[in-house]
């Protein structure tokens, strides 16, 4: 998502008045705990996957109370090694999201599977879970959910519908740390989950991710496929001693996090509960300050989830508007606010188009939300007075090109 990172300038437009304020879309996290603990770790001489990446692994479980987690060089590597663990591969189909990021549905391709798109609803933008139930084949093997924004979807109901129809579950949380389904924590619910530590994530080590299971056997085969699939193991049960020597038993890929990222993550996770605070007061400013406006509709949240806030997604109702979103982002960004759109649903992109002769009413939920949405700057270090700048622009926009 290089769009996203970092904000754009705001372009020079003829007749808007010079901003008075700039807001970046985005601004990440990163203190003088970081700093110091890279520092430490490049003193050390182990860079690569070692004591750090242990530990990252220990202290992750324990945040989000998983049995296992394995550091990853990105969640799209950890979507590809939980998938290849499920045995997904030529001639079957996997269930993911249209209103979703690309390489979710780039990694089913790649082992050579049919992705299946399945629309979202129209309030929150996570799966329609019964859109879901309608688009299930004999082939489907796999069910790939997405907590959009970092707002846990429908889980209860999709563990209904994935065991009825015999769906093993990979949940893309790269959006949801540290979000709450009913009380649990996110990465601890499902068989699978993958998480993200992207520059522009709730959490940081500029490239990398986290896959947590709750099954052993798929803990041991993604670690396996991570690392070249090479096993120590298999020698150490054979009696061989000689340390230089290893076994490869699958053509693996490659796909570890190094220790001076786990370092940054280690450090990261302890302010996971602080950042996420400073998010949500965002998120309860926007709704202060949006609630009054007419014509934009901040995000509705579920009962009984706790929302990780990666992003704060509004929707225009475009039928009191004279401009559309394109526009209206456009003046919002001369007006030196930062934003964005997420995202152009995958069915609408030319390869989806081309490949699978997608057509945009095939999934009508997400091709309407595409021209009302818009993300607005949400990070921890964002303040009240920025927020209401931002809100005070978004007012002037309304008023301006009122329908
Ligand atoms: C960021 C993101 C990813 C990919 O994460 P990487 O760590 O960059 O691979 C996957 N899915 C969604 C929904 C994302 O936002």
């Amino acid at each position: 998502m290089p769009s996203d990172y970092p904000a754009p300038p705001p372009p020079a437009s003829a007749g808007e008045p010079f901003p008075s304020r700039q807001v970046p879309y985005f601004r990440p996290s990163v203190g003088e705990e970081e700093r110091e603990a890279v520092r430490q770790t490049l003193n050390t001489d182990w860079l690569t996957s070692g004591p750090r990446v242990a530990e990252f692994e220990r202290d992750f479980c324990a945040y989000v109370e998983a049995p296992f987690a394995i550091a990853v060089a990105s969640a799209t590597a950890g979507l590809l090694l939980a998938l290849e663990a499920f045995g997904v591969a030529a001639g079957d189909e996997v269930l993911v999201p249209t209103m979703t990021f690309a390489s979710a549905v780039a990694v089913v391709l790649q082992l050579g599977a049919q992705p299946v798109f399945v629309d979202c609803r129209p309030d929150t933008l996570t799966m329609d879970m019964d859109d879901l139930e309608r688009r299930i084949t004999p082939r489907c093997k796999a069910v790939m959910p997405m907590h959009y924004a970092g707002q846990p979807c429908e889980l209860d109901r999709l563990h209904q519908i994935a065991g009825a129809h015999h769906l093993r579950v990979v949940e893309d949380a790269a959006h949801a740390l540290p979000a709450l389904y009913h009380g649990r924590r996110v990465g601890a619910i499902s068989e699978v989950s993958c998480f993200s530590f992207y520059a522009n994530k709730t959490i940081t080590t500029g490239e990398g991710g986290m896959v947590t299971t709750t099954n052993p056997d798929l803990a041991k085969r993604m670690r396996l496929m991570a690392n070249h699939g090479i096993s120590r193991d298999l020698l150490t049960a054979v009696g061989v001693k000689r340390w230089w020597r290893y076994e490869v038993v699958a053509p693996g890929y490659k796909a570890n996090l190094s220790d001076i990222l786990a370092t940054i993550g280690i450090q990261q996770l302890k302010r996971s509960e602080a950042l996420w605070r400073a998010r949500q007061r965002c998120a309860d400013w926007y709704a202060e300050l949006l609630g009054p406006i007419p014509g934009i509709a901040a995000p509705y949240v579920f009962p009984n989830v706790r929302h990780a806030w990666h992003m704060h997604v509004v929707q225009l109702d475009l039928s009191q508007l004279r401009i559309g979103r394109d526009e209206f982002s456009e003046h919002l960004l001369a007006a030196g606010v930062g934003n964005s759109v997420h995202y152009l649903p995958l069915h609408l992109h030319e390869y989806y188009r081309q490949a699978f002769r997608s057509e945009p009413e095939d999934f009508p939920a997400a091709t309407a939300a595409y021209d009302r949405i818009l993300s607005l700057p949400i990070f921890p270090g964002l303040h009240r007075d920025d927020v209401e700048y931002v809100v005070s622009c978004i007012s002037n926009i309304m008023r301006r090109f009122r329908r």
